[in-house]
């Protein structure tokens, strides 16, 4: 049977998501696939085949860093892996990362639209400072972002920037290192040891440029990535077969690199 891991998809609680859903897809304008719960995405995951998928949570405010947290602790399974976020400009922000470590989690999720702040803002530096001495994943949106003005607050030169000053910094970028920045992605990510991760990239790139993209970064630093509930995880993962990868490098793509990254058992 085929296995998969997800890397980026999103959930609300049960009393948030027939809320959030409605109000997420006008503002900014996506549609989703899923009513946003962790039930209905266990079954996407059923259906796509995919064993585990990390759920990526942003905090808005300060305020909702214990909530998140609490919540994340509830639904994490084998299966479900939870990113819980801080809020950059929260006070106790060092304080929450290490609690997020202290309790097992594998990673925290920030988004420079959503929370206000620029990737390479000298504020983040004893953030930057302490996820990367403590070893956890840093996933960060990635590129402009559909619900927003274009400002860019993430984009491959930032990412540069990131990298450079803490290359010890497990840094996971979204939407294929820059959403809708592709030449600047191919032109100053390509090839270098950073993460990338897939979603709305598969859809919005033709397939020379992709292929020409994964082709040339180096294999373990790609992941597959749907940012499901905004697509669907069947299609996108049916979107990156049909590039015709070499066979090693779907397989690094879709499964190895997130189980080595999220610490997975490997199944034989
Ligand atoms: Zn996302």
């Amino acid at each position: 049977m085929a296995r998969y891991i997800d890397i980026h998809t999103h959930a609300f609680p049960d009393e948030v998501a027939s809320t959030a859903i409605p109000a997420l897809e006008r503002s900014g304008n996506v549609k989703a696939y899923l009513d946003g719960t962790i039930s209905d995405l266990l079954k996407s995951m059923d259906k796509a085949e995919i064993q585990a998928s990390a759920v990526c949570l942003i905090a808005t405010r300060p305020q909702q860093y214990k909530p998140i947290l609490e919540w994340c602790e509830s639904i994490r399974t084998p299966r479900i892996i939870p990113f819980p976020s801080v809020h950059p400009k929260d006070p106790h922000v060092l304080e929450h990362v290490q609690e997020i470590h202290t309790k097992g989690f594998k990673g925290i999720k920030l988004h420079p639209y959503y929370q206000d702040f620029f990737m390479d803002d000298p504020f983040l530096a004893d953030f930057y400072q302490l996820v990367s001495e403590l070893g956890l994943l840093l996933v960060i949106h990635c590129g402009y972002d559909i619900a927003y003005p274009r400002i860019r607050r993430s984009d491959p030169m930032k990412i540069l920037d990131v990298v450079e000053q803490w290359p010890n910094l497990r840094l996971i970028t979204t939407h294929l290192g820059g959403w809708d920045e592709w030449k600047d992605v191919r032109d100053l990510l390509t090839g270098k040891p950073i993460y990338m991760e897939l979603s709305f990239a598969l859809d919005f790139l033709d397939q020379i440029r992709l292929r020409d993209i994964l082709l040339n970064h180096p294999k373990e630093y790609l992941l597959f990535g749907s940012d499901s509930p905004w697509a669907d995880q069947a299609t996108t993962l049916k979107m990156l077969g049909k590039l015709g990868l070499p066979d090693d490098l779907f397989q690094a793509i879709t499964y190895e690199n997130s189980a080595r990254l999220l610490e997975l058992c490997m199944l034989p």
